[in-house]
Order: structure tokens, then sequence, then C-alpha cells
């Protein structure tokens, strides 16, 4: 059975605030994916692990802001961190270099191995376009790699093949690259190659071929923040890049500071050339940053005032600066946000604390599941994961075809009427301030949800 309706007469102002949206913001939400039948649930207060929605609907959040409040809502300290900077500093932002950028730079430089040298950007997405610009810069070759079912922010050579149909996607050795918006030119298409996650013999035929022309390839250790690269696989990886003389970039975007404060690369032990940062390190602000090493970061270093601009048209720019900038670049409220959480995030064990409750809350899911015969697992790592219903390996993309994703939108559906938060097939994230009684109302409701859907 597949449900898409909430229970009559629970989320009428939602509704209705949805349909006033509509008629001035075109499909009534400021981003895509923020979209879901029948449609989105519009919150108006926030507090701790819980949101409010305009109907004074509680719910206990597992969207988290797509990851990004790992101290959940409101975080006192975060509140007062901001705060106090903002009254202290005199002002919301400067518009020069201030000492906040300083801090954090030093304390990611010491947090993540790849990481020399640090630029700070508003959102992951500029984070990764970055870090593709200084990439091709630096090799001199024009074509990026990025792997099928990897998500790295909305621009023309990275959007494609996100989210590709079993129809489309085309030979899973070498599958085709794919536009996952309209509007992105037909030749940009031959600009990236599209790569088969966790195959290694497939990945380096592609790479033997084309090593030539690529200037780097961009991963996401952890595709969607829960399906992991396989030790091997991103070992053979980085050995390959290096003979190929190709960039590695690391999109931690999702996984920084959530599968290990030092991010996957800390996990795998593994030293990108390039890594994208955004989500955990704004401390709920808008927030990139791209890190690496130093003679590839340096690329983006002016030293004299022809390297920032060309004037009237005619360029004195030095071919070899690449060019960043941006009006909010390293804001120091966003920073001040992002250092206290991860002071927050290095007291007291917090980390471990925050990975077991996880752990706690999927193997609860897991024998739940088990007691009504429903074939499912939950994978992921550190705070996040996304439950899946098959008993089948999850290697990638692909795999996810297998899962009975119709059922789970059914249960994700039944679980925002009675209080639990996730956007309808999206993985869980869990906060510092996630409680055991949240993790077992969690548990309760979906147990709920699923005699509602099987019956
Ligand atoms: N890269 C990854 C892995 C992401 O998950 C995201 C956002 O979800 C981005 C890049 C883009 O980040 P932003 O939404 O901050 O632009």
């Amino acid at each position: 059975r597949i449900d898409t309706s909430f229970e009559s007469g629970v989320k009428v102002q939602s509704e209705a605030m949805f349909q006033r949206a509509k008629q001035v913001i075109p499909g009534g939400i400021s981003a895509n994916i923020k979209y879901f039948p029948p449609h989105p649930i519009v919150m108006k207060q926030a507090n701790g692990s819980h949101l409010i929605d305009v109907d004074d609907q509680r719910y206990i959040d597992y969207l988290l802001c797509y990851g990004a409040l790992i101290t959940g809502h409101g975080h006192d300290r975060i509140v007062k961190a901001t705060t106090e900077h903002m009254q202290q500093i005199g002002t919301t932002i400067f518009g020069t270099p201030h000492e906040l950028e300083v801090k954090m730079a030093e304390k990611l430089i010491n947090l993540y191995p790849g990481i020399d040298m640090v630029r700070f950007t508003n959102s992951g997405l500029e984070a990764t376009l970055l870090a593709i610009r200084m990439a091709i810069a630096y090799t001199g070759k024009e074509k990026i790699g990025k792997f099928e079912g990897h998500y790295h922010g909305g621009f023309n050579q990275v959007l494609l093949s996100v989210n590709p149909s079993e129809k489309e996607a085309g030979n899973p050795r070498q599958p085709h690259a794919i536009p996952e918006s309209k509007g992105i030119p037909t030749h940009e298409l031959k600009q990236t190659i599209i790569l088969p996650f966790n195959d290694l013999e497939a990945t380096e035929n592609i790479l033997r071929e084309n090593a030539h022309q690529l200037a780097a390839i961009i991963i996401e250790p952890i595709q969607g923040g829960f399906i992991p690269a396989e030790p091997e696989f991103i070992n053979g990886l980085r050995k390959l890049t290096e003979d190929l003389d190709i960039l590695l970039i690391f999109d931690e975007v999702k996984t920084g500071f959530r599968v290990h404060l030092g991010g996957a690369q800390s996990v795998y032990q593994i030293k990108p050339d390039l890594t994208a940062l955004g989500k955990v390190l704004g401390g709920g602000f808008p927030v990139g940053a791209v890190g690496g090493k130093k003679d590839i970061m340096m690329i983006s270093a002016p030293t004299q005032e022809s390297d920032i601009f060309s004037v009237g048209g005619e360029s004195r720019r030095k071919n070899d600066v690449v060019f960043h900038s941006g009006t909010y670049n390293g804001h120091p409220i966003v920073l001040a946000a992002g250092l206290e959480t991860i002071r927050l995030l290095e007291e007291d064990h917090t980390m471990e604390k925050l990975f077991n409750k996880t752990s706690r809350l999927r193997s609860s899911l897991e024998k739940l599941y088990r007691q009504y015969d429903i074939p499912m697992k939950t994978i992921g790592m550190g705070s996040i994961f996304n439950i899946i219903l098959t008993n089948q390996p999850i290697r990638n993309y692909r795999d996810m075809w297998k899962a009975n994703s119709s059922l789970r939108q059914t249960i994700d559906l039944e679980l925002l009427n009675l209080g639990i938060y996730v956007k309808p097939l999206n993985r869980y994230s869990l906060s510092i301030v996630h409680t055991e009684e949240d993790i077992n109302q969690t548990v309760e409701a979906h147990e709920q949800a699923i005699v509602k859907a099987i019956m």
C-alpha cells in the first residue's frame, strides 16, 4: 500500500501555509529537496532535539537541517557564543580578515589529515566548486570524474547522475552521464566522467583510459552519508589517482565531524589532495570550506593587485591564480558558532556518546523490523545512518533500487503523523541532545507505523 496523505485534520495550518507559499515561491519551497508529497510541513519553532510545526505538533527531529545541527536546535552554548561574539566585536561582519578565520583554519589543519591550508565559503556547493576549479588550474587538465549517486551541490559539473533511473543509467560498470536538471548545456556533460562506486576494477579501467584529461576525481567517501566506501576500494582509488596524476577530492560536507571529528579521511586514514567541508562546520549557519595540500591551495593566493581582477575587459590577471571570492566568506558569527560546536564535540567523550546513542537506535530498529519479518538493515557510520528495506547488500547507488522504497515511504509518512521528523526516504542524523526517551519514542512510533502500514 502506498500512502501519500497525512491523517486528515492534523496538518491544516501547514497545508494552508504551503498553499500561500506556492503563490509567491515556485513550488512553495526555497530548495527543491525540501518538497515531498502531499506537502512539506511548515515549522515555527524548535528546541533541542525537537521541531514544532505551525499546527503545534511536536516532532523528534532526525533531519537536523540535513545533518548540519549536530548540537541540536538552539544549543545554549552556540547561542551564547554567537551573541557574545557579536557584542564583543560590535558588528555582524567586518568585510576584512579577522582572528576567527585563522583560529578555525588552525583547528581544521589539526583535525583533518589532508588539510594544510583552508579557504572559507558560504556553502558546501561553493566549496566543491572551488576545489574543482583549483584542481583544473593546478593540473592543467579540464575534465573531472564523479561517482554515480554522489551529490556535491547543484552546479553543472557535478549535477549529473545523482539519482538516475534504472532505465537511463546505462552499463553499471560504465554509467551514463545523466543531467539532474534542465538547463545544463549538453556540451558540459562531456566534461564529467561518471564512475561506478565501490567497483575498483571498472573505475581503474575508466581512469586509465581518461587520465590525460582528468584533473580530479571527487567522491563522497561515504555515499549520501550512509554507504561507506569499502576500504580496499578507497585505498585503491587513492593509489591509482596518485599514479595517474589525478587529484583526489574528498567531499566531506556530510561526513565532516559526523563520522569522526576529522571526517571520513580520519576513519580511512587517507590523505585526499583537497577536502570540501560544510554543514556541521557552521554550527547551523551557512558555511563551507576547502582545505588541502599547501602547493595546491596556494594557487588561490594573490600577491599583487593584478592577481585579483581584470580591469575594463583587459585581463591583467596572472594566469596561475584561481579566483575565489565572496562577500560573506569567513563570516565571524558563523565561525564563532562553528568553533563552539567543535569545542562541544571535543569535550567529555561527546562523539563517543553520540555514536553509542546512534548505535542503540539502529539496533533497536533492526530488532523491531525483524519481529515483524520485514527485510531491513540500517547502514551508516558514526552519527548518520539510513534504513534500507532489503536483506540484499548495499554497496552503491544502484543497490538501493532493490529496497522496498514504497513501504519505507508509507512508514515515513506515518512517522510524520506520529511526531518523528524524517524527510521521507532520507537518512537519519542524530544530535548530542537527543535523549534516551527520544530514542524509545522513536522505536515505539516505528512499531505503530509498521503495524499500520502492513495491516
Ligand atoms: N556535498 C555534499 C556531500 C552534500 O551533502 C551537500 C549538501 O547536502 C553539498 C555538497 C552541498 O552543500 P550545500 O547544500 O551547503 O551547498
